[in-house]
């Protein structure tokens, strides 16, 4: 076909329409799987295929809006290129590429992107992406006088907008029905995702405009003893709390905290699905129902305020990076080889404690926090997240193109990396369990999100929070105190809230609670180790 078509001289309007055709056609299957859900296709295939033309009428117009002379051939490309991205990404792993998910595609780092490579994106990308774009590079396109340009795009314009009013006139009812079936619109390509990019762009630009608002500036430290205050808030990576098997998992994944007394809540649940949304948001003193990048990002989060209280307070990263949340205080990245001691195909969540050791050696003493960001489940590639030794369950999956994997390989893999986490988390408390009197120490771990293997066909994670499967919004999360914290907590009060929901929210006034932080900010109904 595309040979047939090569070297074609065609008119603005007809390349238009001829791209416009090819992205509906073949980048909405996803959109087509969940729209038969709804609508069965026998009784409604009349409105299925109403529902196409409507889709591509509508991607013809707004091509022909903005598609001229000089960017005609590049916004097609581009366009085509996305468009089999996404399509990829929909039909392989359910993923939805909303305001969020385009942030999260911005914001990762390359090796998080390599991990999404594979032989079947390369095939998307080359059939629906790359051959149409040289199809589009080699066709000759016209030359018309601009009046008769004009003329040929205006009459082409009417048309569409004629088919577009008779299509949502003739399916009125259906399409009304359509619009409060919120979810379906999530998968139309490429419109959902270019709506969810302007989106994208103009929350920067807002949040780059906005000033930078002072919060919590009465926070000072109220020490209750003499004693030194060290708190290590671990940020687990996509660790589900159905994984631990502290929680009640029948597979043994935890068998080293197991031995440990550590506290590990079962009703808590995530601000966000994503890293780039949760990260923030769970230091952030908004709430989930309110959190929003433009004022959360711009303010003084947690971290800020107990810095500015006077407590030393230091972010180890050895995942992407801290999201904004740690752009004013101090920071080490560990994910290169010179700083981690702990490297092999990457660098480990381990490699992070030596250096934490010495810190705390090192320092004279002063109230400190430190938040680790691990790289804990992180997905798809879950085999590459642990060292050969943790690999308790096989056969793990060996790909990161998590259909060619079965179901077990996939949670074999998964539950491998929570085995590692437990090792990393054990060897932490290990580590401080040692320490001579003089500390009260605190290691408080959370997760960032949950993750999807496979339940109802949906891996991974980042889907929109209120469509969002359970899977991906309950977390892990656990606390562990030395001899000299304990002496001054009734660990029952705390214990009493394993099974009580417990969310990101209570983060930001646990950590002021952890830290001995007085401020008009706290709220002590929302820590969880308040007595
Ligand atoms: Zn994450």
């Amino acid at each position: 076909m595309y040979q047939m078509m090569l070297y074609k001289k065609l008119s603005q309007v007809r390349l238009i329409i001829f791209i416009a055709a090819f992205i509906t056609l073949t980048g909405n299957s996803k959109f087509l799987e969940k729209t038969l859900l709804v609508y069965p296709l026998t009784e409604n295939w009349v409105f299925i295929c109403s529902l196409f033309a409507w889709l591509f009428v509508f991607l013809s117009a707004l091509l022909l809006i903005f598609c001229y002379r000089h960017t005609i051939k590049p916004i097609l490309i581009i366009l085509l290129i996305i468009s089999s991205i996404v399509s990829y990404a929909a039909n392989n792993f359910g993923i939805v590429f909303d305001h969020n998910m385009i942030a999260n595609t911005f914001e990762t780092n390359t090796t998080e992107f390599l991990e999404l490579v594979s032989f079947k994106s390369f095939l998307y990308l080359l059939l629906l992406g790359l051959l149409p774009s040289y199809f589009v590079i080699k066709t000759e396109i016209t030359e018309l006088p601009l009046q008769s340009q004009l003329w040929q795009r205006a009459k082409a314009l009417v048309i569409m907008i004629l088919i577009f009013s008779l299509l949502t006139i003739g399916f009125f009812k259906h399409y009304s029905s359509f619009a409060r079936e919120t979810n379906l619109n999530l998968y139309i390509n490429p419109s959902y995702y270019l709506y969810s990019m302007t989106k994208y762009v103009d929350s920067k630009v807002e949040t780059s405009t906005a000033p930078f608002q002072q919060i919590g500036l009465d926070a000072e430290i109220n020490k209750k003893t003499n004693n030194q205050r060290l708190v290590i808030l671990v940020i687990g990576e996509t660790a589900r709390m159905d994984r631990f098997s502290l929680n009640g998992y029948e597979r043994q994944t935890n068998p080293l905290l197991a031995k440990e007394d550590v506290v590990s809540f079962r009703q808590m649940t995530s601000c966000g699905t994503d890293t780039s949304w949760s990260i923030p948001c769970m230091f952030s003193s908004l709430n989930r129902s309110s959190y929003n990048h433009k004022e959360g990002k711009n303010m003084n989060n947690a971290l800020d305020i107990i810095n500015g209280a006077g407590v030393e307070v230091l972010w180890f990263e050895n995942n992407s990076d801290s999201k904004g949340v740690a752009d004013r205080i101090s920071y080490i990245d560990f994910k290169s080889e010179d700083v981690n001691p702990v490297c092999d195909i990457e660098c480990r969540d381990e490699g992070m404690l030596n250096s934490l050791k010495d810190y705390i050696d090192w320092q004279s003493g002063e109230d400190t926090l430190v938040v680790m960001h691990t790289m804990g489940s992180h997905g798809p590639a879950y085999y590459k997240r642990y060292p050969s030794p943790f690999e308790v369950f096989s056969p793990a999956c060996q790909t990161n193109q998590l259909n060619e994997c079965s179901n077990e390989e996939i949670n074999n893999a998964y539950d491998n990396t929570i085995v590692y986490a437990d090792y990393v988390l054990s060897r932490l408390i290990n580590l401080f369990k040692k320490y001579p009197a003089g500390k009260e120490i605190a290691i408080f771990y959370i997760s960032d999100h949950g993750e999807s293997l496979g339940e109802s066909g949906i891996y991974l994670h980042g889907m929109p929070y209120l469509i969002a499967p359970i899977e991906q919004k309950q977390i892990a999360a656990l606390m562990w105190f030395n001899e000299e914290f304990l002496e001054l907590l009734d660990i029952n009060i705390i214990s009493e809230k394993i099974d009580l929901p417990l969310s990101h929210d209570n983060l930001f006034h646990t950590l002021l609670g952890l830290m001995n932080i007085n401020t008009a900010l706290y709220q002590e109904k929302m820590d969880i180790v308040a007595q």
